[in-house]
């Protein structure tokens, strides 16, 4: 039995004799050309068939697709996800009028949007990348998730439970109990410094907190001077401590009920442990996470790019000394792929995969 390591050092031994013998990029360029077959629109229409046009969520690309979607008695089911050919990140490719495939290399543009959807749907397919196509199968997924679950055992103890959506949102507010195990998981409540200083009877909690912060900030400001010892900043927290007490004392309140660590004030409120982590979104989401958190009273928040685009901008800085680098497959001659599918590029994949 051949082994794959002697397998592929017999390819390159024969791709160099090749190579030798023939010129390099004609022979690289047919050792690399991917095999493939061409897929031609299904153009099955009827009563019982209908195209839905919608958006791909497999990446932040978020492709146009066209969903086919038949009747199966009382059903309907998703049977095919193509890409959207008015879309403009879905590159249109035209059939010949025989059923065969015509000049998708040479087209890079969308359908013009006065292009009947008849025509469309008979004439014209749009391209989409094999995690789009495989839409399906996130949809029908026998595990695909579709209730909250809970944890039902310690933590990587992999036991989940399913609580309805009530559930979900009154423990995520208020806290709630591990049922298994015992633990009591706090809730926003918890953090919710504002609601704190209000159900204490402080009839305005933002004036409190503000006059807090001046506060925090004058020790900060007074911990700067080059002159400022060590010593003497602990006794500034330590007047901080005693005059803020006081305050928050008078309606049954202490300083730990507020701030995360009373002796590093700096720290801010018990509302920054709150971290608001808005996953992949435009700027109307940012928008919007950046009013919700700051109404809660947290200065905590990540978006998507800063943890998935930094690590791709840090590495690529590393590597190459630039931050950001994209490939350009539609003028390369030869292209290494590795641990890749060259259809999952993105963002704009299906032009480049094409
Ligand atoms: S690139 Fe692929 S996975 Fe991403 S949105 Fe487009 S079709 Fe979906």
């Amino acid at each position: 039995m051949v082994s794959r390591r002697d397998f592929v050092k017999g390819s390159i031994a024969i791709a160099s004799l090749l190579v030798a013998g023939a010129g390099l990029q004609p022979v690289l360029s047919q050792l690399v050309r991917p095999k493939f077959e061409r897929i031609a629109p299904d153009l099955q229409m009827g009563a019982n068939v209908r195209y839905v046009y919608s958006s791909c969520l497999g990446c932040n690309v978020r492709c146009g697709i066209k969903a086919r979607v038949v009747k199966v008695g009382d059903l309907e089911i998703v049977e095919r996800i193509e890409g959207n050919p008015y879309h403009p990140y879905n590159r249109a490719v035209s059939l010949n009028g025989n059923g065969k495939l015509g000049s998708q290399h040479l087209r890079f543009y969308h359908l013009p949007y006065n292009t009947p959807v008849k025509e469309a749907l008979t004439k014209w397919h749009g391209t989409l990348c094999p995690r789009g196509q495989d839409g399906i199968y996130y949809l029908y997924d026998p595990y695909r998730v579709l209730v909250p679950l809970k944890r039902a055992g310690p933590r990587g103890s992999g036991k989940w439970k399913p609580i309805s959506w009530e559930q979900l949102i009154m423990e995520v507010v208020e806290g709630g109990v591990i049922e298994e195990t015992g633990e009591r998981l706090p809730g926003l409540r918890d953090f919710f410094v504002y609601g704190k200083l209000r159900e204490a009877g402080f009839e305005d909690p933002n004036a409190i907190l503000s006059d807090m912060k001046k506060d925090v900030q004058e020790i900060l400001e007074y911990a700067k001077k080059p002159e400022t010892s060590y010593e003497d900043i602990v006794m500034k927290i330590e007047e901080f401590k005693e005059k803020w007490s006081k305050i928050l004392g008078e309606k049954g309140l202490k300083l730990e009920d507020i701030l995360i660590d009373p002796d590093r004030p700096d720290l801010g409120t018990k509302a920054n442990m709150v971290a608001y982590l808005r996953g992949r979104g435009q700027g109307h989401t940012d928008y919007m996470s950046a009013r919700w958190i700051a109404g809660f009273g947290s200065v905590n928040w990540l978006r998507h790019t800063s943890s998935c685009q930094l690590g791709y901008y840090a590495a690529n800085y590393l590597w190459a000394g630039y931050h950001d680098i994209q490939p350009d497959p539609v003028s390369s001659k030869v292209i290494i792929m590795a641990g890749a599918s060259m259809g999952r590029l993105h963002p704009g994949a299906r032009a480049r995969a094409s």
